[in-house]
């Protein structure tokens, strides 16, 4: 009789790139006749917790940038080891993906792609048809406290208090968690130091004051850190409670994150509230209002990009008296209008967390892992991917791609890793 060897795989971290690891993985064994066993091992009640309450709970899948070199430049780091994975399966593929399994994706203007539901639920709902039709065995409740490679090649988990499994191959993808940094330490990996990312800045200046829930939707932003390189960048500015966010921002702070932390979130900002490429077209502005203006009080008349409410706070922060004619109005003040509206300097005294959306920048370190399989190049059978590594990408559809995709291509080779008995 013929004994057919079956391949153990073992997923850690039920989340959105373990999920769509095992998925890919048991696709490909289906087609290449290989036989799997697949097991995901997840160590809360709940799978897929990120995916359901992600983007306000539609879950923004991708970002409609179907240009790979293009895509690449969204992640502060992994931006380099991301090309050749996205080459094989990029944001275009996801969406194909889901459209072959009958999730429509749209796109917004901002490029953020979700369901056309725009409910997180659809992407859980297919991902657990998809895991059920393949006979993936979903396991919660498992937290892997340890793994051992064997003599033999293959590789042991120890799970909860007193249970272990045995595997073939091994993902680890457990998120931003510290127990799986410990897992892949565990097989002799390294990791880099780990930072948050996409925060927000808190600042007190009078400029801000009372203006929380005001929106500028093309700032510039230029960051100042001690010791580092200016960190640019432009887009949608929100003033807050606390000082600034807004996806301008959320960026910036994903750019600068560990410079940030080392400096325990002091740093000088630079705004550009208009986003006027040049400081002589913002002189020309200026220069245009007062000129028309001279009769109307220096309250009434400003540019048409801004709310009443800041302006009036720029002229309390000038120390201008909103009642004075524009006529009236001195080369000195104008410049100091100036500054405050084309390099208004801020500083920043420390972060809060975005509640909506973050991430841990740091992670396994890249140069152990080969991204052509995902594999590690220290423990063979070992694989990574979602956002253990050091990858992480700015606000925007950008992290779960880079899950989806290190997932479809671990997935894709460890059906194909073969068997140790
Ligand atoms: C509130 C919020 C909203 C977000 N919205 C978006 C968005 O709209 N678009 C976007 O691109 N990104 C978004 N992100 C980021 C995105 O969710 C993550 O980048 C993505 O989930 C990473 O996928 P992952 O599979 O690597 O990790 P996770 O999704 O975090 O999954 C890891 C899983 O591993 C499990 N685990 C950890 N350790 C162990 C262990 N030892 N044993 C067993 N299981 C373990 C965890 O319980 C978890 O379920 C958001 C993040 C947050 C927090």
């Amino acid at each position: 009789m013929k004994i057919v060897k079956k391949q153990s795989i073992a997923i850690i971290g039920g989340g959105a790139s373990g999920i769509f690891a095992s998925l890919r993985c048991a696709e490909v064994a289906k087609t290449e006749k290989i036989n799997v066993d697949i097991h995901v091992f997840e160590g809360s009640s709940k799978l897929l917790k990120k995916v359901r309450i992600s983007g306000g709970g539609r879950c923004n899948v991708t970002h409609h940038i179907f240009e790979v070199n293009d895509f690449c430049l969204n992640y502060p780091r992994g931006r380099k080891e991301l090309l050749s994975p996205f080459q094989n399966f990029q944001a275009s593929d996801t969406v194909d993906w889901f459209e072959k399994r009958g999730v429509e994706l749209k796109y917004e203007s901002d490029g953020r792609m979700f369901p056309v539901t725009d409910d997180s639920e659809t992407i859980i709902d297919c991902f657990m048809q998809e895991a059920n039709k393949h006979g993936i065995k979903l396991l919660n409740k498992m937290n892997v406290k340890s793994l051992k490679k064997l003599d033999n090649g293959k590789i042991s988990l120890f799970i909860n208090e007193d249970e272990s499994f045995i595997a073939d191959s091994v993902l680890i993808a457990t998120g931003s968690m510290p127990g799986g940094y410990r897992l892949a330490q565990n097989l002799g990996h390294s990791t880099t130091e780990i930072a948050p990312s996409l925060f927000t800045f808190k600042i007190e200046d009078e400029i801000l004051k009372d203006l929380s829930g005001t929106s500028f939707p093309q700032a510039s932003l230029s960051l100042k850190i001690d010791g580092a390189k200016p960190f640019e960048q432009s887009g949608p500015l929100l003033i807050t409670h606390w000082g600034l966010s807004g996806p301008a921002l959320l960026k910036l702070s994903a750019w600068a994150a560990r410079e940030m932390m080392h400096t325990n979130y002091k740093a000088k900002l630079i705004v550009n509230w208009l986003g006027i490429g040049h400081q002589n077209d913002a002189e020309k502005l200026l220069s245009t209002i007062k000129r028309d203006n001279t009769k109307t009080s220096v309250g009434n008349a400003y540019p048409n990009d801004l709310t009443k409410r800041f302006w009036l706070q720029l002229l309390i922060k000038c120390s201008i008296s909103k009642e004075k004619n524009w006529s009236e109005i001195s080369k000195k003040e104008l410049n100091l209008i100036l500054n405050n509206l084309f390099n208004c300097e801020l500083n920043v005294l420390g972060k809060s967390r975005f509640k909506e959306e973050f991430v841990e920048c740091g992670g396994i370190n890249l140069k152990e892992i080969n991204f052509k399989t995902m594999e590690s190049k220290i423990c063979p059978g070992l694989y990574f991917s979602g956002e253990v590594m050091d990858i992480d990408g700015i606000t925007g559809g950008f992290n779960f791609q880079s899950a989806w995709t290190s997932g479809w291509i671990a997935g894709n080779h460890m059906a194909q890793t073969k068997s140790k008995d």
